[in-house]
């Protein structure tokens, strides 16, 4: 059976709560099976497990995000550690990583933020879920140095050649909406030389909205058209491409402990 998986959403986003149902049936008449949902913070976590229990389709991703980190406290680390002791229903850890796409003032503390979760992943033994803006060499030695555990470098907009390095680390390298935008040439050249492999595909919702619905809000139905558009690019059959989709996402998610 095949079908589709939307590796990264904000579906506990204050906009989808009046109409959460809407979203998860729509998602399903596009067959997108699997939503992986990316909380950052202590409300959207609880929020989500708690949503969970009547849709278990749903994953849980766990992780404090770069820009903000000024706002965060040891406590909030704390909460990260108390989450994975009682939640074993967080996947995974993300979206962290680093962002100096409006200001370097607090690339020290992201950097630091960065590593301490890193550190808590590795000693949890739980996949990591990346994110980087304008800050392509520093997340690269950050992870290089620290990262034990599976990588997936989300919405991937940097270069060819440091995707190329990404791969040689064994990442997984993800696509959103942007890769169906008309002038994102960069991005397109990524997803076709992307290994087969190591590609994913997500919505970033309620960001990055794929055409035909670009401008409009973002929702998880909506992955179907980033991976129908690579299928295009990449001349490759729907159902060829979902198969290996779902089988990178299970092999990103697996611990290697258990
Ligand atoms: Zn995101």
């Amino acid at each position: 059976m095949t079908y589709w998986i939307d590796t990264h959403c904000h579906l506990a986003d204050d906009r989808y709560k009046n109409d959460f149902d809407s979203y998860i049936q729509k998602a399903k008449e596009n067959d997108v099976a699997v939503i992986n949902v990316i909380c950052s913070s202590k409300e959207e976590l609880l929020y989500m497990i708690e949503k969970q229990k009547q849709y278990p389709n749903l994953d849980i991703s766990f992780g404090y995000y770069p820009q903000g980190v000024e706002k965060i406290t040891q406590e909030d680390l704390d909460f990260l550690v108390f989450a994975l002791d009682n939640y074993p229903q967080i996947k995974a850890i993300g979206e962290i990583g680093l962002d100096y796409y409006y200001t370097k003032e607090f690339a020290q503390k992201q950097k630091e933020l960065f590593i301490k979760q890193i550190e808590i992943a590795n000693r949890y033994n739980k996949p990591l879920i990346i994110h980087s803006r304008s800050a392509a060499k520093d997340t690269y030695d950050t992870l290089k140095q620290y990262a034990k555990t599976n990588v997936l470098m989300h919405c991937y907009s940097d270069s060819l050649e440091m995707m190329k390095e990404y791969q040689k680390l064994g990442y997984f390298i993800s696509f959103t909406g942007v890769v169906t935008f008309k002038n994102a040439n960069k991005v397109k050249t990524n997803a076709i030389n992307v290994d087969l492999d190591k590609i994913m595909i997500e919505t970033d919702s309620p960001y990055l909205t794929p055409a035909p619905f670009r401008g409009k809000e973002n929702q998880p139905a909506y992955v179907r058209f980033v991976g129908e558009y690579i299928s295009g690019l990449r001349d490759i059959e729907i159902e060829k491409l979902q198969l290996q989709l779902i089988d990178n996402y299970q092999r990103f998610m697996e611990t290697c402990n258990d």
